[in-house]
């Protein structure tokens, strides 16, 4: 199995311990993926058998993610340069084309990119950067997700992951944009698992990783000591889980990874 030293520490404490062959045959899109937790879940997801799209703003990152995977697993990834600040319909459209053409389904979907916007109170809340979070955190989601849909029908189970976190579920003061936006995505779940909830095949559930240790981090709580905190790669059990078949029946939970279990 591919492997690499944060992912091979990590794993020797997961409270869930996949199949090596969980995610094998299953296609992936990852966005933010060529950083922080994207950049972890798209080189764990290759290890663990799937083919994955990366989509991020920094293409030298995503061809060192795309490198990596190559190199690692003799899979290739494909790369997607996006800026998803300027994501609108045309863009997702050409992207759903071309994930159809290239695999004609899509097995999972990781809404992991998110704009962290300032830490101000409200009152003095920029409006543009208001939009540009909402833009890239909310919007750009729902454009991706619904262009995605067809794709994800294709598939025998597939499985859309919207990234939330802690102030998307309790709102806290000078979080702004950031928290508000985290709210929509966890009600953009609410409402797809429940219009999906018949279909049997396609689920979808939200995930706070909880405190990370990512540039994200480091911006939101600059006196904090990095080594403090967790890598992503300790997260990854849950990830694994969420977009494996393990998790076939599980759609419109709001899990967080510092307290979850799977359902048998
Ligand atoms: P990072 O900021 O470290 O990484 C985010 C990734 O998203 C980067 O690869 C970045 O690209 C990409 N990205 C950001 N904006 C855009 C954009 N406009 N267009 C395209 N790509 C973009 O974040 P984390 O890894 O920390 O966070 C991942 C997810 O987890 C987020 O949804 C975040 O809200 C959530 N989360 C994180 C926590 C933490 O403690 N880290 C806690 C709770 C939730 P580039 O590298 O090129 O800038």
């Amino acid at each position: 199995m591919a492997d690499y030293p944060e992912l091979a520490l990590a794993r020797a404490h997961w409270r869930y311990q996949p199949q090596q062959d969980c995610l094998d045959g299953k296609v992936i899109l990852i966005t933010g993926a060529g950083d922080g937790i994207g950049r972890a879940a798209a080189r764990t997801f290759a290890s663990y058998g799937a083919t994955v799209v990366l989509l991020g703003r920094t293409r030298s990152k995503l061809e060192s993610v795309s490198d990596w995977i190559g190199e690692a697993t003799g899979r290739e990834a494909v790369i997607v340069p996006c800026e998803l600040s300027a994501f609108g319909d045309e863009n997702a459209t050409a992207l759903g084309n071309a994930i159809g053409e290239a695999f004609g389904r899509l097995d999972g979907l990781l809404h992991n990119a998110s704009l962290l916007g300032p830490k101000v109170p409200i009152a003095h809340y920029p409006t543009s950067e208001w939009q540009n979070v909402f833009q890239v955190n909310v919007h750009a989601t729902f454009l991706l997700t619904r262009a995605m849909l067809p794709l994800l029908e294709a598939a025998d189970a597939a499985s859309v992951v919207l990234t939330s976190s802690s102030v998307g579920r309790k709102g806290r003061a000078y979080w702004g944009a950031y928290a508000a936006s985290k709210f929509a995505v966890e009600g953009l779940m609410q409402i797809l698992a429940d219009e999906y909830e018949h279909n049997g095949r396609l689920r979808f559930n939200s995930l706070n990783p909880g405190g990370t240790r990512t540039a994200m981090r480091a911006a939101a709580y600059p006196a904090e000591n990095p080594d403090d905190v967790p890598t992503p790669e300790t997260h990854m059990d849950l990830y694994l889980y969420l977009m494996s078949d393990a998790s076939r029946t599980v759609s419109g939970r709001q899990l967080d990874a510092r307290d979850w279990s799977p359902v048998d």
